[in-house]
């Protein structure tokens, strides 16, 4: 039994509204009903993306379009930026597609250097470049505006931005940028249960795609505008979540894009604040701290298992106690998706009254 509310990064806790959208009857994937629908989430999706380009549902995690993008876009040899856990991730999965691959490397906590991947691409080795947006292992949110910039200056280079757990939260307008591929998944700050991926291809990307042999199906980018272009996904997609993505869109219209924005770096403050007041430290640098949520340094040497296990069973709130090699010695909070200043005030008051036990 889950009786307990999520603040973890990802998935995230799901409103009442968006669970009732998914019960909506099923109807045929080839239908005028599921072309209505895929035709009323576009425009919303393509404001949202701040993108003319269409913006494509996949029945997926994240990580179907991930490796998809690397598969519909090099030939040549992918750089891929590393910063942590998901980005590492992508070298790992751009090698095991077969495809050649470098790392650009930093430490976890720590960002893509612009400079550094100027001097990188300078190489003329790389024609894709992978990045992860906002890094949720370490709570690490890249200067992207900064970083695309230098792809600007080399054609040639295919961009692929995992904004998984930045899209809707921070503005990040994808044409004004240059991004030729953006992805993100239900489950992050859309609140939506997991099983679904959107990402918005540029005319650049597909040019490339249609040159490139081993693209498979599943995730063919060229299959995907061939099939949009009829207002319908190349398989049968996850159609209750295509539900819930409407209403999940209507509702962020309702509250207004900018308004969102604004609501989820206020809520993001209101638990750095909880992180300084109680002497703990953040992982990331400073200036880079993410604004969907906030990786916390056990400086102050806490049993973090138990801690987060006593929240769960004790007050009925789920923080994460770490992810990978920085499990135990980091916590993570995520206040994405429909947060309000009251329910990020309730959990820290909460872990208020535990804390004392644990330092
Ligand atoms: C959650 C997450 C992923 C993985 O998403 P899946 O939906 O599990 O495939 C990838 N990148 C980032 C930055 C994430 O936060």
């Amino acid at each position: 039994m889950i009786d307990y509310k999520l603040h973890i990064p990802g998935p995230v806790n799901v409103s009442e509204g968006a669970y009732n959208a998914l019960t909506t009857p099923v109807m045929g994937h080839r239908s005028t009903d599921f072309v209505d629908l895929y035709q009323k989430c576009q425009p919303l999706l393509q404001e949202l993306f701040m993108t003319e380009d269409p913006v494509f549902l996949s029945t997926s995690s994240a990580w179907g379009v991930m490796e998809g993008a690397v598969r519909n876009l090099s030939e040549k040899k992918v750089l891929c930026c590393m910063c942590g856990a998901f980005s590492d991730k992508w070298l790992d999965v751009a090698k095991r597609c077969g495809k050649e691959a470098d790392p650009y490397s930093v430490e976890w906590g720590s960002h893509i250097d612009p400079v550094e991947l100027d001097q990188k691409l300078a190489t003329g080795e790389y024609d894709l470049v992978t990045l992860v947006h906002n890094e949720t292992s370490c709570g690490m949110m890249n200067p992207l505006e900064e970083i695309m910039q230098v792809l600007a200056k080399y054609p040639d280079v295919i961009s692929v931005i995992d904004t998984v757990s930045s899209f809707s939260v921070v503005p990040i307008p994808k044409d004004k940028w240059g991004i030729d591929v953006i992805l993100t998944g239900s489950q992050k700050a859309l609140a939506l249960p997991p099983g679904l991926a959107l990402f918005s291809v540029s005319q650049r990307a597909f040019d490339r795609a249609k040159t490139i042999d081993g693209r498979g199906y599943y995730f063919d980018f060229i299959e995907f505008l061939k099939n949009h272009e009829k207002g319908m996904t190349p398989s049968t997609p996850v159609i209750p979540l295509i539900h819930g993505l409407l209403y999940t869109l209507e509702k962020i219209f309702e509250e207004g894009i900018g308004q969102r924005h604004d609501r989820h770096g206020k809520l993001n403050q209101i638990v750095h604040q909880w992180v300084g007041k109680n002497g703990f430290e953040l992982l990331p640098e400073k200036q880079f701290a993410s604004k969907s949520l906030t990786c916390v340094k056990n400086n102050l040497n806490m049993d973090v298992a138990n801690f987060v296990k006593t929240l769960r069973v004790e007050k009925k709130l789920s923080i994460d106690g770490g992810y990978g090699k920085i499990k135990g010695q980091t916590f993570r909070i995520s206040n994405m998706g429909n947060e309000s200043p009251e329910s990020i005030e309730y959990l820290l008051k909460q872990m208020d009254e535990i804390l004392p036990r644990f330092i």
